[in-house]
């Protein structure tokens, strides 16, 4: 009999998810302990994740919500401290917060193109770059030093990072969103061989497209046709569709999966309907 290599049980583990109050993580955090392990959501905002650990309780799975901002490194590890109270030492970490902010981003596409009034190259706010840098990658650094250590005290854990599309190749209007997120690819390869010794395994996810509530409208018009940028988007994705949240999940629990991707580490994992395949041509 083979033994086969997708189990997608991950009873007893504790699994923490930053960002989780958040539509992927939050997806992430809610697979995670329907899948049999104990959840630690974090998040910026306290309302969204007590809300998300009290739905999972009353479903009967294990889930906890904290307040922690990733990128102060005391309140993390205050939240460190009460999550080996309440379940124990981390096994999975899943470093889920990140994202854009509009001060780093053009309004055109191409300098060009420029009309007047328009947010472009130039009007790029430094601190706005700053924030989006700090926030995918201080925000991955920071809950890794805190988590990697039970791990180490293990010797065994996963750490998943969240990469995107834009790490391969940038996107146009978001150059510090690109930037940064293609430190966090950069960053994985480097845990993964720092860590190796350690048994920890360290990987990452780059979702293609997904339709959000934050970025519905800017996909779609009001008559729920797609955009100009939706099209292009449509057009570069071989599949001609975009990314559903729950389709990334079976990637996330390949890749935690100390059974299955046993000798998978330092790998971004594109879950994109092919859009980074694609040449265009
Ligand atoms: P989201 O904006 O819905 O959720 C992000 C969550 O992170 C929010 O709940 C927010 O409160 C939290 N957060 C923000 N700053 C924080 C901080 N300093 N400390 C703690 N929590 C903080 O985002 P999402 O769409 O679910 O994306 C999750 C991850 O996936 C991000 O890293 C994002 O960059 C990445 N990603 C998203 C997409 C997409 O299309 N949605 C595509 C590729 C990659």
């Amino acid at each position: 009999m083979l033994e086969l290599p997708l189990k997608t049980d991950f009873t007893g583990k504790v699994v923490v998810v930053t960002g989780a109050g958040g539509v992927l993580c939050g997806d992430m955090a809610r697979a995670f302990a329907q899948a049999g392990a104990k959840v630690a959501a974090l998040d910026l905002n306290e309302d969204k994740v007590k809300k998300l650990a009290e739905e999972l309780k009353n479903e009967g799975f294990v889930c906890e919500g904290y307040a922690a901002n990733v990128l102060e490194a005391e309140q993390v590890k205050a939240v460190h401290a009460r999550i080996l109270e309440d379940l124990g030492k981390c096994d999975i970490l899943i470093n889920g917060a990140g994202g854009n902010n509009k001060r780093a981003t053009t309004d055109n596409e191409y300098q060009h193109e420029a009309k007047a009034g328009q947010t472009t190259f130039f009007d790029l706010d430094t601190e706005g770059v700053d924030f989006v840098f700090r926030l995918n990658f201080q925000g991955t650094l920071i809950p890794t030093q805190i988590f990697a250590q039970d791990m180490v005290e293990k010797q065994s854990g996963n750490i998943l990072n969240i990469s995107s599309m834009n790490a391969y190749i940038p996107l146009t209007k978001i150059p510090a969103y690109s930037g940064a997120k293609a430190a966090v690819s950069n960053f994985t390869q480097w845990l993964a061989t720092h860590f190796a010794g350690s048994k920890i395994r360290c990987n990452a996810i780059a979702p293609g497209f997904l339709v959000s509530n934050q970025n519905r409208a800017l996909l779609f018009d009001e008559n729920g046709q797609p955009t100009a940028r939706s099209q292009k988007i449509l057009a570069g994705t071989p599949a001609g569709r975009f990314v559903e949240s729950n389709e990334l999940l079976g990637g996330v629990f390949f890749l935690c999966d100390d059974r299955a991707a046993s000798a998978v580490t330092g790998v971004v994992l594109p879950i994109d309907a092919g859009f980074s395949a694609y040449s265009g041509v």
